[in-house]
């Protein structure tokens, strides 16, 4: 008789979350973090119950992004209480571990830990669950892919070349484990100057739109490179949060509306 245990775990879905999208990409520095959470304060803007799972282990930026810092609470011992800021509810490896302290986890060790984010934090209620994944294609992609229902990806790239190959990795790791792409998002598109609003394409342009048509899935943002994008980060409220009215908090809206 076959035992029940022999057989491998498949994904499940997240308790209480109605839709799993992973924000990927090929390499680190190319603004994943940033799209994460101005899509998120997006999407809460326009009243979607949502949620932000920081599982970058080698960076985690959300807490810096989202303005949180703290440690969660686990009142049960059991199952841990996400943070709140927004109207994102947010969890990151960063606020489990100390600050300053490098991530040094073997595979096994960072796959328990994404899978108690996933499954042991009280998420709650949630339309969207946004997963800010480290860059490249790792273990921790693999567990996620693997252990739980993930609805489909969003992969962030930069127009230039060595970007985009990159880009080109994570797809085919997407395509591999059968997570559907939503599409590309190409950022630091086109540099506007904070002065003059000169706008220069600083890292080409077009690469991202030629890919996405090569590779048949749709170009659902050009994000343009904005030092206000950077500065808002940086001061933990992201710039559609801190300047809702302009037009680098637009494209982030109009992204939010197309998921
Ligand atoms: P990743 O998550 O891919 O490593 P981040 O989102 O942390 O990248 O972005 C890297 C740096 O670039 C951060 O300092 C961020 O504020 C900045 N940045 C990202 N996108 C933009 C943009 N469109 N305009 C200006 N600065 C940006």
């Amino acid at each position: 008789k076959p035992s029940r245990k022999a057989q491998p775990a498949g994904p499940e879905p997240v308790p209480g979350v109605d839709r799993l999208v992973a924000i990927a990409s090929g390499k680190g520095g190319v603004g994943k973090s940033t799209v994460a959470s101005n899509l998120a304060c997006a999407l809460a803007a326009e009243g979607r119950r949502v949620g932000l799972l920081d599982a970058d282990v080698y960076g985690p930026s959300q807490p810096r992004m989202l303005g949180v810092s703290g440690r969660p609470a686990s009142p049960d011992g059991k199952t841990i209480l996400p943070m709140r800021n927004y109207g994102v509810t947010m969890m990151s490896i960063g606020l489990m571990t100390n600050e300053g302290q490098a991530v040094v986890w073997r595979g096994p060790m960072l796959m328990g830990a994404l899978q108690q984010m996933l499954m042991q934090v009280q998420w709650g209620a949630l339309d969207v669950l946004l997963v800010d994944l480290p860059p490249g294609t790792g273990d921790v992609q693999m567990t996620l892919a693997q252990k739980a229902r993930l609805d489909g990806a969003l992969v962030v790239s930069t127009p230039q070349d060595v970007a985009l190959l990159d880009a080109r990795k994570g797809i085919d790791m997407f395509n591999q484990l059968k997570t559907p792409i939503y599409g590309l998002i190409e950022n630091m598109s086109t540099h506007i100057c904070s002065n003059c609003g000169h706008e220069e394409h600083i890292f080409g342009h077009g690469g991202v739109a030629r890919e996405a048509e090569k590779l048949g899935v749709p170009l659902l943002a050009e994000i343009p490179l904005h030092l206000d994008i950077r500065t808002s980060s940086d001061g933990g409220a992201p710039i559609v949060v801190s300047q809702p009215d302009s037009p680098q908090a637009q494209v982030f809206r109009d992204l939010a509306r197309r998921l």
